[in-house]
């Protein structure tokens, strides 16, 4: 049994109360490990220790804190292999897929934002010819970073980077359901030299540190990736304290897909931008509309390329999809596929949990489920399933496929697959969405805007987004 450590001022420590929670391998759904059930008086030392680490940290020059992210980032690619693995047995997610995406991700956010800093200008306006006023831009102070289990390591990485590299002192939580990477990663960071106190993790359950943390008076930012209602919770606890606020939410994401576009590549990325990672990642593409002049085509290659797809394993090199992140999660998506089934949504493959022999006997893995016969406005096409549950739905004109995809509480990320040029820029500028892929997806430049619209949340992540969201500014009017 391990045992996860909170990480703060430097020191690993269980909960100051001593309880603890089980942690499990969701491909064989044995407990492997165990996390501090941290409450408030955990959170309570974590921000004291981050309010005293605050000076140094804010002052060291954006180099030398450029140079210790740098250092953790050189660390954390040496030992990719043992994270991709770890990731893998935490979460669920095929290894193979860790060690190509989630790790080596979390050593560009790192990276990224460790040079980014040192790249960065704040504003001058000069007034006529009698004042220039400029931007200072200041760190915050003590920061709450909230990540969730999809991704663990990748989004955890991706907001405690930004709000280090602006010089702020941080008290992190990661989601309980994944908390071993970002525990491994507290022990590169004391190799790497950070100083104690900088970066405090804290595990435990959402509500016993967000209770604490959402409305401490000390912590002036709460960056929070996670569902909306969750997102909502944190946004009515902080909202009084006027705490700078980002919020990265659910989505429910469409793939438009017209008969000009490229129809191979289309549909090889419908298949991967549908089941990567089991459906569990924000940007999914769960609503898939298909023209309809080659929707039965599309639908019989879709569904033969889907039922092909290997659910096994997560240790297996060849598995496609591993096990679903949580035993409740699991239910959760088996509850949708019945839903889908008494809304009058027909099967066309999977649509059931795989039982599989010997080791991964206990596990909870799912077939990757098509389903199709159902209006866009039915609960099944309305709400996150967040698993690997896609529906397909034909439309005749542009119109009518703009006025599916819009209609969703959700605007995370669309895709749209066509090669008629003025098409792509017309959805480009109509589609609610914060990320539009034209003709490919997840295909991501770290200095872009990334974030949501409507439910999907609020303000923006990513490069210099991200840097300002970290600082405060002020302007400085000088008089000539
Ligand atoms: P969640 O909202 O249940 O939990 C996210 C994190 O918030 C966890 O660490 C959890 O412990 C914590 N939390 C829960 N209650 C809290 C509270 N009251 N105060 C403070 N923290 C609290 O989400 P999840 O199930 O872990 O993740 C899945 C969701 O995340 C999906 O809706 C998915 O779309 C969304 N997501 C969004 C993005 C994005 O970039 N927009 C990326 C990944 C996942």
């Amino acid at each position: 049994m391990i045992n996860i450590l909170n990480y703060i001022n430097g020191e690993f420590q269980p909960a100051l109360g001593g309880s603890w929670l089980p942690n499990h391998e969701p491909a064989t759904g044995a407990v492997y490990s165990q996390l501090p059930d941290s409450q408030a008086a955990d959170v309570e030392a974590a921000i004291a220790a981050a309010e005293q680490a605050f000076p140094e940290w804010s002052t060291l020059p954006a180099a030398e804190r450029g140079a210790i992210m740098e250092r953790v980032a050189n660390l954390l690619e040496s030992r990719l292999e043992e994270f991709a693995r770890a990731e893998s047995r935490d979460q669920g997610k095929p290894v193979a897929l860790a060690r190509r995406m989630d790790i080596p991700r979390a050593v560009d956010n790192f990276r990224f934002f460790a040079t980014a800093v040192k790249h960065w200008s704040s504003e001058a306006h000069v007034t006529d010819q009698s004042a220039i006023n400029y931007t200072l831009r200041q760190p915050l102070g003590v920061v709450g970073c909230i990540s969730p289990w999809n991704l663990p390591l990748y989004l955890f990485t991706w907001k405690i980077a930004p709000a280090l590299a602006a010089g702020n002192t941080l008290v992190a939580k990661p989601s309980e359901i994944t908390p071993m990477t970002a525990f491994l990663f507290s022990e590169l960071c004391r190799e790497a030299g950070m100083p104690p106190g900088v970066l405090n993790i804290v595990h435990g359950l959402g509500a016993s540190i967000g209770n604490t943390l959402n409305v401490h008076p000390t912590v002036k930012a709460i960056s929070f990736t996670g569902g909306t209602l969750t997102g909502a919770t944190i946004a009515r606890q902080a909202a009084p304290l006027f705490k700078k606020l980002s919020l990265e939410l659910g989505g429910k994401n469409p793939t438009l897909i017209f008969a000009d576009a490229d129809y191979e590549l289309a549909l090889s990325t419908a298949v991967r931008s549908a089941f990567t990672n089991q459906g569990e990642i924000c940007l999914c593409g769960s609503r898939i509309f298909v023209e309809r002049s080659i929707y039965e085509r599309f639908r019989d290659d879709f569904v033969a390329r889907v039922a092909a797809l290997k659910v096994g394993d997560p240790e297996d090199e060849s598995s496609d999809l591993g096990a679903i992140a949580s035993e409740q999660h699991f239910n959760k998506v088996m509850g949708y596929i019945q839903l889908a089934q008494e809304e009058g949504g027909r099967i066309l493959t999977g649509g059931t949990a795989v039982k599989s022999e010997g080791r991964c006997a206990g596990g909870w893995f799912i077939r990757p489920t098509v389903i199709e016969g159902l209006a866009n406005s039915c609960r099944t096409n309305q709400e996150e399933i967040f698993g690997p549950v896609v529906t397909l739905q034909p439309f005749d004109t542009e119109e009518e496929a703009l006025a599916m995809a819009n209609d969703t509480q959700y605007g995370l990320a669309a895709g749209v697959w066509t090669s008629n040029l003025s098409r792509t820029h017309r959805l480009g500028a109509q589609l609610k969405f914060g990320i539009v892929w034209v003709n490919c997806w997840l295909l991501r430049d770290l200095r872009t805007p990334f974030g949501g619209h409507k439910a999907s949340g609020v303000g923006r992540e990513g490069g210099w987004e991200a840097l300002r969201f970290f600082t405060e500014p002020t302007n400085v009017c000088v008089k000539i």
